[in-house]
């Protein structure tokens, strides 16, 4: 019988440089819990991963349980050298090590056709593994002094927005895994870039941090996976099995607006002072104050306005992104309402993520 884990232990570590991290005594003690097989979320410079032993079949299928996920959505495999790679990925093509030379450590992960060491359960039962040296420091040190590649997905509940604070992975996990390490807000906030290697021309099949126009930079040709523009309709696969799943998503219905500033206006204007749902609107800085204004004059203090960031910051809005989301939850609204955004550089990323939780329901104005 597993032993039940009665309260998830909370251990803070302030950012130190590389070296000192590789002392510290609780990361090593968070090595040891992987290594063993436990459960250790940590932050990466993305968002916040739920870690397991790789290598270990058993450790694994703990993350699965303890996320919710379907067991068919792959984990990404962590680890702390590029030289790594060559352990768990077969078939390695010359674009990878142009691709890893340039982007890591970094929020880009590659897939590769695997080696047998990878269990299925890490896996999903495909015959490729998605592989990623994280940037930050907590990562890296705690992969290096467990000494196995650590298997991460987000650390969130499955279908739940991913964690960018510890406080976000303790709402979710508290008392299903060992430990969580607490290393601060995450500085980028949306996933890693997936991009998969296994054929003759890159594909991205998630986007990031890292975006299309920088990889495009450096492979030229680069597909998109049709999973990333729209819903799929049946029939269709996406080639990184996660992409198919409703995700990221809070409680209430989501819809996005897309059109002129002005038709996007209009539409924000009749909603607050027409609708009496309890409504959350997904807006920018620079659009807050004149829609505050109205809420106020009409005192509709059913509709709330959050802020995801600068519209002149698209890297603000991809940090903020998930914490919002997560306000939505904790606001009790009914409804969500989320402005669009322009989809070159991180921007895509961002509405990747807004159309995800929205179940692609956009409203063309
Ligand atoms: P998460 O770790 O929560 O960011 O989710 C990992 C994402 O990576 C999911 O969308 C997976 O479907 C995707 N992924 C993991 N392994 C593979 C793989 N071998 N091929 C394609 N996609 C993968
Ligand atoms: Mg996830």
């Amino acid at each position: 019988m597993e032993q039940e884990i009665k309260e998830t232990i909370v251990k803070k570590i302030d950012k130190k440089d590389i070296d000192e991290l590789y002392r510290d005594g609780d990361i090593k003690e968070a090595a040891i819990i992987i290594k063993n097989g436990g459960l250790v979320a940590f932050p990466t410079e993305t968002v916040y991963g739920l870690g397991a032993n790789a290598l270990m079949p058993e450790a694994a299928k703990k993350i699965y349980a303890a996320k919710g996920r379907p067991s068919d959505n792959p984990l990404i495999v962590h680890i702390s050298k590029t030289e790594d790679v060559k352990d768990i990925a077969n078939d390695i093509p010359e674009l990878f090590y142009t691709l890893a030379n340039k982007f890591w450590p970094g929020p880009m992960t590659v897939v590769l056709k695997k080696k047998s060491i990878i269990p299925d359960a890490t896996s999903g039962g495909l015959d490729t593994v998605a592989i990623r040296l994280p940037e930050s420091n907590i990562a890296r040190a705690l992969i290096e002094v467990a000494g196995v590649p650590i298997a991460a997905p987000s650390a969130n509940t499955s279908g739940r927005p991913s964690p960018t604070k510890a406080s976000h992975v303790f709402e979710d996990m508290n008392s299903k895994i060992e430990m969580i390490i607490d290393g601060g807000e995450v500085g980028i906030g949306v996933e890693s870039t997936i991009v998969d290697l296994t054929e003759n021309t890159a594909t991205l099949l998630r986007p990031g941090a890292i975006t299309l126009e920088m990889l495009r930079d450096v492979c030229g040709n680069v597909n998109i996976d049709p999973a990333i523009e729209h819903l799929l309709s049946t029939g269709e696969a996406p080639k990184a099995p996660g992409m198919k799943y409703k995700h990221y998503a809070p409680k209430a219905d989501m819809k996005m607006l897309r059109g002129s500033e002005s038709a996007v206006s209009d539409y924000l204007r009749s909603q607050i002072t027409e609708s009496d749902i309890d409504t959350a609107i997904l807006t920018v800085d620079e659009h807050k104050s004149v829609l505050l204004q109205l809420i106020n004059e009409n005192k509709k203090d059913n509709i709330k306005l959050l802020s995801l960031g600068s519209i002149k910051d698209m890297s603000s809005i991809a940090h903020n992104l998930f914490d919002v989301l997560r306000k939505c939850d904790d606001l009790g609204v009914k409804n969500i309402i989320s402005e669009s955004f322009d989809e070159s550089g991180i921007g895509r990323a961002v509405m990747n993520r807004l159309k995800k939780a929205a179940g692609f329901n956009i409203i063309d104005l």
